[in-house]
């Protein structure tokens, strides 16, 4: 479903009060997911993706198999466009005051002296290497994950774009006893129960897809068995379940959307949840995913 601008305006107002409520996170972040969002929002729409040919994707038998669609490194986007936002939100990240500032100063200033690339960091994080957003989060230790914010936010309206043309392309009936999204491989950040039958969903970390998964399993080992997973709830929080994993020792969140009159925001509905990870991190366990937003 599609959501007018003006009806997208009303969701994300009503989320964001209910993640300010909280009082769990730094305005600072919260004011920047603001203003960030509704131009992700309008760059998926006026993103230009060009689909690949037959031969780039992953057989039906292959898919039935466990294969993504199409590999995440190859995964289609609008580059261009990337590195148009890249720059526009790294202006947003200076505006925001504080610490996330300095560091948007201190990327600025290496782009302008040629030691930071945007097309090659855009290049980088569908390509899963690691080491050039490692350096800058020790480069920036007060704001360690700025970079991956930019990389991730400017190219996440092509890719769900992408996502969005590439959905239908997925067999009917595939089998949902994996974890990872049957179009680009990526783990789901958060994932939630929908209809009254209690269908769970996982929404992809990497393209944004919202896939089908099995009720109880670990998304991330794709552990089954009911003696290692354990499930938590906290009663500020009543309609979310954390799900922790003695196998891995992951933990994912589960929103209850069944009941609720409610249109799932994964992204927004993540940060209002914060105080949860918060609780499954002090028991040891541990999200091998970021935010939507790289943080
Ligand atoms: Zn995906
Ligand atoms: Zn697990």
């Amino acid at each position: 479903m599609r959501l007018d601008d003006q009806e997208f305006m009303r969701l994300m107002a009503g989320k964001l009060a209910e993640i300010r409520g909280t009082d769990m996170l730094p305005e600072e972040l919260v004011g920047l997911v603001e203003r960030v969002l509704p131009v992700q929002i309008r760059a998926r729409d006026e993103a230009s993706v060009e689909l690949p040919d037959e031969s780039a994707y992953a057989s039906v038998e292959a898919m039935f198999a466990g294969s993504p669609l199409i590999l995440r490194e190859h995964f289609p986007h609008d580059p261009v466009q990337a590195v148009r936002l890249f720059h526009s939100l790294l202006g947003l990240l200076v505006q925001t005051g504080g610490t996330a500032a300095q560091a948007a100063e201190t990327l600025r200033a290496a782009i302008n002296a040629g030691e930071l690339d945007p097309q090659q960091v855009l290049r980088a994080w569908p390509a899963g290497d690691e080491s050039l957003f490692a350096a800058w989060r020790q480069r920036l230790p007060e704001s360690p994950r700025a970079l991956d914010f930019l990389a991730t936010s400017a190219l996440w309206p092509s890719l769900n774009a992408a996502a969005l043309a590439l959905a239908p392309r997925l067999p009917e009936n595939l089998p949902h006893d994996r974890g990872h999204c049957p179009l680009c491989g990526s783990l789901p950040y958060i994932t939630f129960l929908r209809q009254k039958e209690g269908l769970r969903f996982g929404a992809c970390s990497f393209c944004g897809h919202e896939f089908r998964l099995r009720r109880l399993a670990c998304p991330y080992c794709d552990e089954s068995d009911s003696a290692k997973l354990k499930l938590f709830r906290v009663a500020e929080y009543p309609g979310v379940t954390v799900g922790v994993c003695e196998t891995c020792t992951m933990y994912v969140k589960t929103l209850d959307f069944r009941e609720a009159d409610k249109i799932v925001f994964s992204a927004l509905d993540d940060m209002a949840t914060v105080a949860l990870d918060v609780l499954a991190q002090t028991q040891g366990y541990k999200r091998p995913t970021l935010s939507a937003w790289g943080f």
